[in-house]
């Protein structure tokens, strides 16, 4: 209706009265019809589509209260505007507790007449809207749920199996200690640098549906955060090194003490340098700085990349589930390639982790130039060395 005129059908017995409304609606721009009895507009309402009936109360044989209890029990979307002499106001009080949008006495009034008409069509427009809404309300929870129960699914389905080949693998690793060749060993390692993918993936999904589901479980135990960064630096200058990247870790400060969930914390970490590695072409560097600010009682853990920055207005996307800037249709399979894989949920449980711990993940980055991930997380007191 809202690019169409409003669709009208009057019943009024007298002829020349009749007329009169076809004349003075078609004026106002509306699309009107127009019967002279009850028994004639029942008929047509029930074969055609309107949005207003306007209907005189006094008719013989079918009245206009009948005809407003039809339409409100039949189809209850068309609204009914009833047309009363002064005599019969009592029958127009009751058509309104029976349903009708408004009233209008007999002789008509033009003016009162077009802004009962205007006023019914905007609560017809925004009754749609609110039903549009609704459904397009209902439809995002459909595909809400869809979408979680498909986590879910999935990471149950993958669980399993994933424990079970990686079980396998570490046996067959373990038979052949001491007799495997060269070509064995390179693809024993590339089998377990691809199950560790795999099982990333999947912890990433369980921790996703978990926190979704509000059932995130940290076990906080207190570590030297200080000592954690220099164990994943350690485990992530390998790669840094296969892809001719600089990776360098700075120290400016002392060691402190964080109460955490040491394994999440490891996990979101490891993701700001290993998305800083993706992320950089080769010859580039990252920088990984920790620093201290006494004043909040907060460690700073910067990872400044030389990579290909994050557009402005996808700086806060970024931080949604299964985003990524990049078209996934160039997805690669490795996770430490330039533009390698991912699911897009790293940084969204990264900046839930840090935010969990009290903490924050803050963001500058400019295109071509690189991006700085900034970790926050409070901590204890510092420790001695
Ligand atoms: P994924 O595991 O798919 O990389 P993330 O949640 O870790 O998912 O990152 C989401 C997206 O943010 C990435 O796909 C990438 O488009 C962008 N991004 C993350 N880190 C960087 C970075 N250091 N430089 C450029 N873009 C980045």
């Amino acid at each position: 209706m809202a690019e169409n005129p409003a669709k009208i059908l009057v019943i009024e017995d007298e002829a020349q009265v009749r007329d009169s409304y076809l004349d003075m609606f078609s004026f106002f721009g509306y699309e009107v019809e127009a019967v002279s009895n009850g028994r004639q507009g029942l008929s047509l309402i029930n074969k055609k589509d309107y949005d207003i009936v306007v209907t005189d109360l006094n008719m013989p044989e079918i009245d206009g209260i009948e005809v407003l209890q039809y339409v409100k029990k039949k189809k209850p979307f068309i609204e009914v505007i009833v047309i009363t002499g002064f005599a019969t106001l009592e029958n127009a009080i009751k058509a309104m507790k029976v349903g009708a949008f408004d009233y209008v006495t007999k002789p008509v009034d033009i003016d009162h007449v077009r802004i009962v008409l205007a006023k019914c069509i905007q609560q017809i427009k925004s009754q749609r809207e609110n039903e549009e809404l609704r459904n397009l309300n209902m439809q995002l929870k459909h595909l809400n749920e869809m979408k979680d129960k498909f986590i879910t699914i999935t990471n149950h389905e993958l669980r399993t199996p994933i424990t079970v080949l990686k079980g396998y693998l570490e046996l067959i690793d373990y038979f052949l200690e001491n007799s495997r060749s060269p070509d064995v060993n390179e693809a024993l390692e590339v089998a377990s640098e691809t199950m560790a993918e795999l099982v990333s993936i999947v912890e990433q999904m369980h921790d996703m549906s978990s926190f979704d589901y509000g059932k995130k479980k940290f076990e906080l135990m207190d570590i030297d955060i200080q000592q954690l960064l220099v164990t994943i630096y350690k485990e992530m200058k390998i790669f840094y090194e296969k892809r001719n990247i600089d990776l360098s870790l700075k120290l400016d400060g002392p060691p402190v003490l964080v109460r955490c969930d040491a394994k999440r914390i490891k996990r979101s970490i490891r993701e700001l340098i290993q998305n800083a590695l993706k992320f950089t072409p080769q010859n580039g560097s990252v920088i990984i700085t920790y620093s201290l600010n006494e004043s909040l009682k907060s460690l700073f853990i910067k990872v400044r990349d030389t990579g290909i920055g994050i557009p402005v207005d996808k700086q806060n996307l970024i931080f949604e589930p299964f985003y990524e800037v990049q078209d996934a249709i160039n997805h690669m399979s490795s996770k430490t390639e330039f533009m390698g894989g991912g699911i897009g949920l790293g940084l969204t449980l990264a900046k839930e982790v840090f935010e969990s711990h009290d903490g924050a993940l803050l963001l500058e980055s400019e295109v071509q130039k690189g991006s700085t991930f900034i970790a926050v997380i409070p901590y204890i007191r510092e420790l001695k060395k």
